[in-house]
């Protein structure tokens, strides 16, 4: 088993792999991550925020305790019925907002 095959590269992401930074959690704007897991990952792996909608996916951002390792887990795709009925949910939150005032 590999994290990288959670990884889904085509989206944006807050996380900057890199290993000449120092890890570091400034979520949600950014993360700095060491560019490889460990093994310390699978164990020590914390969850940042609430879940997140983003398009058609679902995900939520990972990071490990131990060394920062940092990674978006998809939790699911969004059905395109459910992404249009969460649309209709918005307009009429945002309608009912401003009759409100
Ligand atoms: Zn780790």
């Amino acid at each position: 088993m590999t994290i990288g095959q959670f990884r889904e590269p085509t989206m944006t992401t807050i996380v900057e792999y890199t290993d000449r930074k120092r890890p570091e959690n400034r979520y949600p704007v950014r993360i700095i991550s060491p560019p490889r897991a460990g093994s310390c990952c699978f164990s020590d792996m914390e969850e940042l925020g609430e879940p997140v909608e983003d398009g058609r996916w679902v995900f939520q951002y990972k990071r490990c305790k131990k060394c920062g390792f940092a990674l978006r887990v998809i939790l699911r795709e969004i059905p395109d019925v459910a992404l249009a009925a969460g649309l209709r949910r918005t307009l009429v939150k945002s309608f009912l907002r401003d009759t409100a005032g």
